[in-house]
């Protein structure tokens, strides 16, 4: 009798838990799809992301963003690194680039793209990039964000630039650090031809230089000799992967990272005329049309979610990899390309780290909301990952990014200092295009120049534009600063520049005060 007794409680307990689990409703993942623009400035849209519209604003037409916007969040302080190569790390890894150490931008294996500086020396900064594996030289080990998202059952797909690993290591291959599928993702950080009758090559402009095919975007060939723009081919192959998730029925990540708007700019045929009608020089026109032509796909990517019925439960992301470029391309008036931000890509003033930033969760974010809050690239790593609804995960790097999840919900966050590294010498020699370090805190940046170990401090609330230095009246805010900086620094095990002059590295912030 006890043992039929025992027998009908572990049914009645067993009922119990299956009502349980039954009564909870299963987390239905989200689709996510992560927009990356390369070199887009901050202002090169028809959204403003400032107080007012500019004049730069309106020489640009993007109204797919402004869709996007006025169904999510846009951010109005959100941050990458100077160049390339260190905001994609930073995005796959979570890692602040003074730790990675992928402090440049990179290319062939064991080779080093700085520039020459008269005064210093680089350091031995991670000129292989990031690396799946261990014990490969001067990469820096970690897992990266699709691995993650892949082992909870995403569908992970790569479309368009990688340039997160150099040649002949394994993440010049993007399915090496995660993703499923690759579309003509390599180790290049910019395209040899945006144009399918150029075979999206470098030969066109290589005089017969074979070492310079190593531009050549890999694995479009269908498209070869077709009157096709590479932002189009990408968004067609891009489509088709995202139903090939659906007809797996598993969600999906999609990475879209456009090789536009980086040079070497061409003619999108499709939207070119109206900007030569409209008066714009040459290389203005060429670029004002590629910027449309990545915001028709993005419209493209939001018109198949729609149509897919995959609204509700698909999260866009918005980004930019770095600044406007200012120094060879467009009108050669660096000057003016990012106003009001000060210089472009290669700086650590706002014109070079400043993004347009937009988020879409739908049933989350309010429509048409605005953050003003501080965000940087790292950020996208935990937030990407907490909209996955993957809360525990293990990874042998440290993650420095914070999650911005809690801001789409539109609660504010504890006051952030962002802060950057950047020891390297990018394509202009001097000051204002590195190198350098940086922290932003509030209303203050501080701006700390390795060449010359100077200080540049600015309220950027009341100065967004950077001219005025206020360094000498706030001696007590820069000191504060400086110590901030260099304790991050230190945290971060930054590497310095080495003098010329004694050998000796460029020295901590804090000790010039
Ligand atoms: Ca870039």
């Amino acid at each position: 009798m006890k043992k039929v007794y025992n027998s009908l409680l572990v049914y009645v307990l067993l009922c119990c838990i299956m009502l349980l689990s039954c009564s909870k409703e299963p987390f239905e993942k989200p689709n996510i799809i992560l927009f990356l623009v390369d070199d887009m400035g901050w202002q090169d849209t028809s959204i403003p992301f400032w107080q007012e519209k500019t004049s730069i604003n309106q020489g640009f037409r993007t109204p797919n963003m402004e869709k996007l916007a006025a169904k999510g969040m846009k951010f109005t302080s959100a941050y990458a690194c100077p160049v390339c190569s260190p905001t994609r790390v930073s995005l796959m890894t979570g890692m602040n680039a003074a730790r990675h150490r992928v402090t440049n931008w990179t290319l062939r294996k064991n080779a080093s793209n700085d520039g020459r500086n008269d005064k210093l020396d680089a350091p031995l900064w991670n000129v292989n990039g990031l690396s799946p594996e261990q014990g490969i030289e001067r990469t820096i080990y970690a897992k990266a964000l699709p691995e993650i998202l892949r082992e909870n059952g995403y569908f992970t797909i790569h479309a368009g630039k990688a340039h997160f690993g150099a040649q002949h290591t394994p993440a010049s291959d993007p399915m090496a650090i995660g993703f499923d599928v690759n579309i003509a993702g390599n180790m290049i950080g910019g395209p040899g031809s945006y144009l399918g009758l150029q075979n999206f090559s470098a030969a066109w402009r290589s005089a017969g230089n074979e070492a310079a095919r190593i531009w050549d975007v890999p694995g479009l060939d269908k498209y070869h000799g077709e009157d096709i723009f590479l932002t189009e081919a990408l968004t067609v192959e891009a489509k088709k992967t995202l139903q090939e998730a659906l007809d797996q029925d598993k969600p999906f990540f999609l990475y879209m990272s456009h090789y536009a708007v980086h040079v070497p700019f061409a003619e999108d045929k499709r939207f070119i005329q109206q900007y030569k009608d409209a008066g714009y020089e040459p290389r203005e026109a060429m670029y004002a049309a590629m910027v449309e032509g990545m915001d028709k796909s993005l419209g493209d990517l939001m018109e198949f979610v729609e149509e897919n019925g995959l609204s509700e439960n698909t999260i866009i992301l918005f980004m930019s990899d770095n600044g406007g470029l200012t120094n060879h391309g467009r009108d050669g008036k660096p000057e003016t390309h990012n106003l009001p931000l000060r210089y472009g890509k290669g700086s650590l003033w706002e014109g070079g780290i400043r993004e347009p930033m937009i988020v879409c969760q739908p049933g989350i974010t309010e429509p048409g909301s605005v953050c003003d809050e501080l965000i940087i690239i790292e950020d996208f790593f935990p937030s990407v990952l907490e909209l996955a609804g993957i809360n525990q995960y293990n990874t042998p790097q440290h993650i420095d990014g914070h999650s911005f999840i809690p801001l789409l919900k539109g609660q504010t966050g504890p006051q952030k200092t962002l802060v950057w590294h950047f020891p390297n010498f990018w394509s202009r020699n001097y000051d204002g295009y590195g190198p350098g370090s940086a922290i932003r805190k509030g209303e203050w940046k501080m701006i700390y120049t390795h060449t010359n170990e100077e200080f540049y401090l600015y309220n950027i609330r009341k100065d967004i534009g950077e001219q005025h230095n206020l360094i000498e009246a706030n001696r007590d805010i820069a000191a504060g600063l400086a110590g901030e900086l260099t304790d991050h620094l230190k945290k971060l095990n930054a590497q310095m520049p080495t003098r010329k002059s004694d050998g000796k590295p460029v020295p901590w912030p804090d000790t010039l005060f």
